[in-house]
């Protein structure tokens, strides 16, 4: 409706418009971006858009590049379940707090820094585990510098261990691999470096690329070496920001505290943030009264990669918002109001990631390049001849890529992170456990169920040949 009254044209020709494009509309539907630009076009316009979102109220400064200065890496520690994820990052919270600061009460605020001994910083997020590192991608938010794999030395290479993998190389995140309970009489480190060649993940002594530690978490050998190899990783990244500006940050989490109101973690990605300070993140906002960091000491400032506790927010916004500074209280108010409207707007949206019905409207627009899917099987031999099928529908239009192939039934963190790279599931003779399911209606992810592999392949082929009859 607006679009027509923008182009001075009745809303019936915009709707055909779309159903000739393979676009189902309604008169108040939403459109994106591209899609504007190709009915525009139809109606001979050429739009240009003020901003892309309507985030682009808030413009971020650009950085002089003299003004950039290094900053400490961002880790998150991932692996399967009891190989010492927890109890490496408790070891190092409780080992590099740094001198002299000892005193206060050290409390879980879902990450933390630490001084090695050489004198460098690092900060952890204190979330094990691929689960969150993939729900805050899923909102957008990019807050691991570099993973931590880590594998027990007297188990193997578990289905965890590679999802995390999976996860982080999806997100394009350089991975350093920690071979954990080395003190174990039956460790067996060499074992684990052979499975890990054969995912492709080849060591440094194995002559690869990844570098890796053997550490034990309970007795501390290796942990500082390890904190090494995750600096030198650090090194080559390059890690900047401009500290002198208003800050922006990440919330980690958030919650309602019973004595002091929300409460929320929030990890500083650049510029400084200081009490005082008017924020925004999410659609929450308020003006920052007191600040702590994990050690419950009182801080005034902080500046990028420091996790800090803030208080003064007027609710609990969600892991993965983005957190900005605001010059006026009116202003921070506006934008929330608008963002929580937004919000409203966007539940009652349509779909916004791919389906397999989704595919020939985007043809249609010119805007579909590639197909993400998460394969999902009962049996290895199935999963990949499944995968292998699924690749070679590949056109020179458009790519098909098996992004995360695995054995068993498809869960949350399959669909957390086909909700962060926009793909479809397929599913071979699995089903998906009910939080999956509940959480694909959520962030409407496409599930596709099969019990024969041929249907399986047909239908995506036909999806990408425009061919599937649009379900309305
Ligand atoms: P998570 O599930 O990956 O967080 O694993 P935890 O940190 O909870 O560790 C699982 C179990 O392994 C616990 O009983 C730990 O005490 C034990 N553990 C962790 N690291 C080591 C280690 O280096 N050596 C030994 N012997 N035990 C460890």
């Amino acid at each position: 409706n607006d679009l027509a009254t923008l182009m001075d044209v009745s809303v019936n020709q915009v709707i055909s418009t779309c159903m000739s494009l393979g676009m189902f509309v309604s008169i108040n539907q939403r459109l994106d971006a591209e899609a504007i630009t190709i009915i525009a076009d139809e109606f001979g316009y050429d739009v240009q858009f003020a901003s892309t979102e309507e985030e682009a109220d808030i413009l971020e400064e650009d950085d002089a590049p003299e003004d950039l200065k290094p900053r400490a890496p961002i880790v998150t520690i991932m692996g399967h379940v009891d190989h010492g994820k927890t109890s490496l990052l408790d070891y190092i919270r409780n080992t590099k707090v740094t001198a002299g600061e000892a005193g206060g009460i050290t409390q879980h605020i879902g990450a933390y820094d630490v001084t090695t001994d050489t004198g460098k910083r690092i900060t952890f997020l204190d979330t094990p585990g691929h689960e969150a590192f993939t729900a805050m991608r899923a909102r957008g938010a990019k807050v691991t510098d570099i993973v931590i794999i880590v594998v027990a030395a007297d188990d193997n290479v578990m289905p965890q261990t590679k999802e995390a993998i999976n996860h982080a190389q999806v997100a394009g995140v350089p991975i350093v691999i920690a071979i954990n309970k080395i003190d174990k009489p039956n460790a067996n480190p060499d074992k684990i470096k052979e499975e890990l060649s054969k995912i492709n993940i080849l060591v440094e002594d194995w002559g690869g690329k990844y570098q890796c530690q053997h550490i034990s978490a309970k007795t501390g050998v290796g942990i500082d070496d390890l904190l090494e190899k995750v600096l030198l990783e650090a090194e080559l990244l390059d890690l900047k920001a401009n500290p002198d500006k208003k800050a922006v940050a990440t919330v980690v989490e958030a919650s309602l505290d019973k004595g002091r109101g929300y409460v929320a973690t929030v990890l500083v990605e650049s510029g400084t943030l200081h009490v005082g300070d008017i924020i925004l993140a999410g659609s929450n906002h308020g003006r920052v009264k007191a600040m702590f960091d994990h050690k419950g000491q009182k801080m005034k400032e902080a500046g990028p990669s420091m996790p800090v506790l803030i208080l003064g927010l007027d609710g609990a916004p969600q892991s993965g918002d983005k957190m900005h500074v605001m010059d006026t209280e009116r202003e921070a108010r506006e934008l929330s109001n608008k963002r929580e409207q937004l919000l409203r707007e966007q539940s009652i949206r349509t779909k916004k990631h791919i389906t397999l019905d989704e595919i020939g409207r985007r043809l249609a627009i010119g805007s579909f390049k590639e197909l993400n899917v998460i394969v999902k099987a009962d049996f290895d031999g199935s999963v990949e001849a499944l995968s292998d099928s699924l690749l070679k529908l590949s056109t020179t239009e458009v790519q098909v890529n098996i992004i995360h192939k695995g054995v068993g039934q498809i869960s949350e963190s399959d669909v957390l992170l086909a909700s962060a790279s926009d793909a479809i599931i397929v599913g071979f003779q699995v089903r998906p456990s009910s939080s999956a399911r509940k959480l694909a209606e959520n962030e409407q992810i496409e599930i596709r169920l099969y019990s024969i592999i041929y249907d399986a392949i047909n239908e995506v082929k036909d999806a990408m040949e425009g061919m599937l009859a649009p379900k309305i």
